[in-house]
């Protein structure tokens, strides 16, 4: 028996058991009523039988030419066994638990969403109405990120659909744009309460998913919306002013992008529109002469 196990642990294969119920269990002398003792307690006292069991170190040597298992290792294929997975601690050491973010950079746009939905990363959780993931075309060429949800966005789950929003939606038009052919999301998923800025953890802590939007997307320009957005993705504090009016790039696989004034702001200063407008243009004309990346070739025929 001792041999049998040291062969099988040897081959890496499970050392299969009856289960407590079986039949087997209940052989002559077993016990006087009948009921099957756990199989950890049977395995070893089989064992303690066996004389003298060899020391660990002293495991007998499998020659390849003479020595085979036993015949009998075949595991029965039947219900009423089950393997035992016996190994070395070591063996058995428990994988290093997956951090959030390689666990959010695996997921899909549902496994996202649900993991958006119940996040409680940052203490804006606690005062949000609800999470705003972001909305549009999943295959979208075009990319629209700004800063965070407002009052409007998160009662309505949907960002860009206050007053802000409604002026976004002709700038976009204006580039022969619908709404619904675009990505839109934002920095941040949760409104920061009275609006204000992004704080740097916040923007840390939410930042896998919006970085698992983009590789889900994989859009072919990114317009990044206001100062908020902008700096925080090319990770920089240089003022907008000078942010705009040329082609950035994202990441490892260099989206273009290109800054833009946040909708809200020209609300404020309409005479800024002409700056936008030039923005927008700057950007059309860049998607227009980017070549399509791999995935891109592989989704457009
Ligand atoms: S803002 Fe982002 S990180 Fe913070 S709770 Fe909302 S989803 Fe989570």
């Amino acid at each position: 028996m001792t041999d049998k196990r040291f062969y099988l642990e040897a081959l890496g294969i499970p050392l299969w058991l009856p289960r407590p119920n079986h039949p087997s269990l209940t052989r002559e002398g077993h016990t006087d009523d009948h009921s099957p003792r756990p199989l950890m307690e049977e395995a070893s006292e089989v064992r303690a039988s066996d004389s003298p069991p060899p020391p660990a170190a002293k495991r007998p040597e499998m020659r390849a030419d003479t020595d085979s298992p036993p015949d009998d290792w075949i595991p029965p294929m039947d219900d009423d066994w089950e393997p035992v997975f016996e190994s070395d601690d070591n063996d058995l050491a428990p994988a290093p638990p997956m951090s959030r973010e390689t666990r959010i950079a695996r997921m899909d746009w549902e496994g996202l969403k649900a993991e958006a939905r119940q996040c409680a990363a940052c203490e804006l959780c606690a005062t949000r109405t609800q999470v705003v993931f972001g909305v549009g075309d999943h295959q979208a060429e075009w990319l629209v990120i700004g800063e965070a949800p407002g009052a409007d966005e998160d009662r309505q789950g949907e960002p860009f659909v206050g007053r802000a929003g409604k002026l976004l939606n002709p700038m976009l038009l204006a580039i022969g744009l619908q709404r619904e052919q675009v990505y839109i999301a934002n920095i941040l998923k949760c409104r920061p309460p009275q609006n204000r800025e992004p704080t740097p953890a916040e923007a840390a802590q939410c930042r896998p998913f919006l970085q698992r939007q983009i590789e889900l997307i994989q859009p072919r320009i990114i317009l990044a919306v206001g100062r908020i957005a902008a700096q925080n993705l090319l990770e920089t504090d240089t003022q907008i002013g000078k942010l705009r009016g040329r082609v950035h790039r994202f990441g490892a696989s260099r989206i273009p992008l290109v800054v833009t004034y946040h909708p809200a702001y020209l609300l404020r200063s309409p005479r800024e529109k002409r700056k936008a407008w030039d923005d927008l243009r700057l950007a059309r004309r860049t998607l227009a002469t980017e070549p399509l990346g791999p995935a891109r070739r592989s989704i457009d025929p």
